[in-house]
């Protein structure tokens, strides 16, 4: 079996998405990203900064002059890559829930986007990837050699949330994780621009019932054939 060079990984908030992709991009030696991490690196700034994330064009014009480098991980503390916003760590600042909050309103602007699909491409162009987010199939890298599309329910993507934010310490009810999944969803399924969505060619993978090792297996035979 012929391992495609360019892997594209779509799907909503918590489906799984980046433990599989970072996983593939392990086993196989690939350059891994994932790109909401962009989205959430202007959210974050643009939250510093007190930028009002109803401002598009403030916001734009912070997303066109932003430095921000994802870097080989630089710490064992569990973080797939080191994120740097115009030189300063800012890996788990960009996982909270004011960003969570923040990041989609912010992801609908057209300009935005463009920005950062810009810098994925760039990231992205050597070939040998694995590119995760909403919209890498379908606008990004629409060629990629293999797409997959991720899907599990929203109640078992709030189950797995919650239990993340615990083993961080934190405590967020069920209730409240599931209703910030539903609205994210929608939010990302609904824009104009680029909205989170399966491209034709992807393939559907449901891991509503699996395990994370049930999980790899499955996924390994898809691509890797073993
Ligand atoms: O994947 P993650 O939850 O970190 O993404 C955060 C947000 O960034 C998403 O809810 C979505 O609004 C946005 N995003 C996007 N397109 C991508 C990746 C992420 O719009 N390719």
């Amino acid at each position: 079996m012929c391992i495609p060079a360019t892997i594209a990984i779509d799907g909503p908030a918590a489906s799984g998405k980046s433990t599989i992709g970072y996983h593939l991009a392990r086993k196989l030696n690939y350059l891994y990203l994932d790109t909401g991490i962009l989205y959430r690196a202007v959210t974050w700034a643009a939250l510093e900064r007190d930028i009002s994330i109803t401002d598009a064009d403030a916001v734009v014009a912070l997303a066109s002059h932003l430095d921000i480098q994802v870097l080989p991980p630089d710490k064992a503390d569990g973080r797939q890559a080191t994120i740097q916003v115009d030189g300063a760590d800012v890996t788990w600042e960009l996982r909270t829930p004011a960003v969570d909050k923040a990041v989609s309103p912010i992801s609908t602007y057209p300009a935005v986007r463009r920005i950062l699909t810009a810098q994925m491409r760039q990231i992205g162009q050597s070939g040998r990837v694995v590119m995760v987010g909403r919209d890498i199939g379908t606008v990004v890298l629409p060629h990629a050699e293999l797409k997959l599309y991720v899907v599990a329910t929203a109640e078992e993507r709030a189950h797995r949330r919650q239990l993340e934010r615990q083993a961080q310490g934190k405590t967020t009810s069920y209730e409240q994780m599931l209703a910030e999944i539903r609205r994210r969803d929608q939010i990302d399924s609904h824009r104009k621009s680029a909205p989170l969505r399966a491209a034709a060619d992807a393939i559907h993978f449901n891991n509503t019932q699996m395990s994370i090792p049930e999980m790899f297996r499955a996924v390994e035979e898809l691509v890797i054939g073993e």
